[in-house]
C-alpha cells in the first residue's frame, strides 16, 4: 500500500496550494452526509440512463438510488440527460463514468461523468447535485485536470487532432450550467504550471508547513490546523502600522475599514469552525476551562387546546390567519404531484432581486449599478 496522501481532484484546490493538506486530512474521518449521499444516488441513476439510453422516468427501482429517489431527482437525472444528449451530434462518442488516469506518477486518478469525443473537441460534463454553493467553472481546478485527463487518455480516440477540450457543469437543482473552453495548448501548459505542486503534494508529509487562505472552507483538518489558526489570528490583529496615509489616530480611515470589511468571511467561518468543534469535544469529554450550563428558559404551549378553550372564553381569538407556504415548500409539493411550478402557477411567481451584497472588487460578478433615487430604498428593505 502506497505511503502517500491519496491525492483527489475534487480536493485540488486545497492541495494545488497547501501541499500538506491531504496528508493531514488522513487523519480525520472522512464522513458522509444525506446532501453528497444523494448526489450519488443521482450519479448511479444518471449513469445508468446514458448508458442504457433511458429517461430518469423510465429507470427502475435500484439499491444504488432507491433511498432518495422522487420528482426532485428525477428531475435533477433528466436535466442533466437532457443537456448531455444536447451536445450529442451523429459523428460523437460518448464515454460514460470514464475512469481518467490524469497523473499516474503522482496516483492522481478521477472519474468523469460523462465525456464526448466529437471531431476537433472534447466535451467533459460534470453533475453537481447539491443545491446549495453554486459551482463555477472558472478557476476550477477539478475540471481541468479533468479536461487534462480527458485530453491525455482520450485524444488519440478523436479522428482528428484535439484542439479544444470544453469543461461543463451541469447543476440542476441551482439551475447552473457553466463552461469554459480552453485550446489543448492551454490545458498542456496549466498541466505543465501545476504538475510540480501535484508532486509536493504528493511527497508531502504531515509536519510540512501548511499554507492557509480561503481553500480551508472544505478542508478536513481546519479545525486544529495550527496554520489556519496563526493566519486568522494575524488577520485578527490586523496591523495599521504600515499605513502611512495621515489621519487622526483614534480613528480608522475608510483603506482600514475596507480591509477589514474583507477579511470578515474568513473569520467568521474560523470562528464558526472553531466554536463547533469545540463543543463536539465538550460532548464528548469535560474539556477543562469550560463547562455546560442551561440555555435560556423559554416559555412554551403545553396545551394548545386548553389554551384556545380559555382564550376564547375571555373574548380573545387564538388561531391566526392562514399564511401562505414558502416557494420552496410550495415547490417541494408541487414537485411531489409530478408538476413544475412554472408551468402550473407561471407569473404568479416572480423572480425579485435581492438586497445588493457588498464584496470585493475582485469578485467576478458585474458590478451593480442601482438608479440612484433607489439605492438606499433597496438597502434600507
Ligand atoms: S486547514 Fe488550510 S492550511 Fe491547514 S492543512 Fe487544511 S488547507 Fe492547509
Amino acid at each position: 500500500m502506497s505511503n502517500h496522501a491519496k491525492l483527489s481532484p475534487s480536493a485540488s484546490e486545497r492541495w494545488l496550494v497547501c501541499s500538506v493538506a491531504p496528508v493531514r486530512e488522513e487523519a480525520f474521518p472522512d464522513t458522509t452526509n444525506d446532501a453528497a449521499e444523494w448526489g450519488t444516488a443521482a450519479h448511479a441513476m444518471a449513469e445508468h440512463c446514458l448508458t442504457n439510453g433511458i429517461d430518469a422516468a423510465l429507470a427502475s427501482a435500484s439499491y444504488f438510488w432507491d433511498k432518495y429517489d422522487g420528482p426532485e431527482m428525477r428531475e435533477c437525472v433528466q436535466r442533466y440527460l437532457d443537456f448531455v444528449r444536447s451536445k450529442l451530434t451523429p459523428t460523437s462518442t460518448l464515454f460514460v463514468e470514464q475512469r481518467l488516469s490524469i497523473l499516474p506518477e503522482f496516483e492522481i486518478f478521477g472519474t468523469a461523468d460523462a465525456i464526448i469525443v466529437d471531431g476537433h473537441t472534447l466535451r467533459v460534463l460534470d453533475l453537481k447535485g447539491g443545491k446549495g454553493v453554486l459551482v463555477e467553472a472558472d478557476d476550477n481546478s477539478q475540471l481541468s485536470l479533468y479536461g487534462w485527463g480527458a485530453l491525455d487518455s482520450l485524444a488519440w480516440l478523436a479522428s482528428e487532432d484535439i484542439q479544444f477540450v470544453e469543461v461543463y457543469i451541469v447543476q440542476p437543482r441551482r439551475e447552473n450550467i457553466v463552461s469554459k473552453t480552453f485550446t489543448a495548448a492551454e490545458l498542456v501548459t496549466w498541466m505543465d504550471d501545476n504538475r510540480e505542486a501535484a508532486r509536493r503534494a504528493y511527497a508531502a508529509v504531515a509536519g510540512d508547513v501548511a499554507t492557509p487562505g480561503a481553500h480551508c472552507r472544505w478542508c478536513r483538518a481546519r479545525n486544529t490546523c495550527r496554520e489556519r489558526a496563526d493566519y486568522n489570528m494575524a488577520t485578527a490583529g490586523f496591523d495599521f502600522s504600515d499605513e502611512c496615509t495621515p489621519h487622526d489616530p483614534n480613528q480608522l480611515t475608510e483603506e482600514q475599514l475596507v480591509a477589514i470589511f474583507l477579511r470578515l468571511p474568513t473569520l467568521e467561518k474560523w470562528m464558526k469552525d472553531i466554536e463547533g468543534h469545540v463543543a463536539t469535544l465538550a460532548h464528548d469529554h469535560k474539556v477543562h476551562g469550560l463547562k455546560w450550563v442551561a440555555g435560556r428558559a423559554m416559555r412554551k404551549i403545553a396545551d394548545p387546546v386548553r389554551v384556545c378553550t380559555v382564550l376564547r372564553e375571555v373574548g380573545i381569538e387564538p388561531m391566526a390567519e392562514p399564511k401562505l407556504l414558502g416557494i420552496t415548500e410550495i415547490e417541494r409539493l408541487v414537485k411531489e404531484k409530478g408538476l413544475k411550478v412554472s408551468t402550473l402557477l407561471g407569473k404568479a411567481i416572480e423572480v425579485v432581486a435581492s438586497k445588493p451584497v457588498l464584496v470585493s472588487e475582485e469578485d467576478k460578478r458585474p458590478e451593480y449599478v442601482p438608479a440612484a433615487h433607489d439605492f438606499a430604498e433597496e438597502l434600507a428593505q
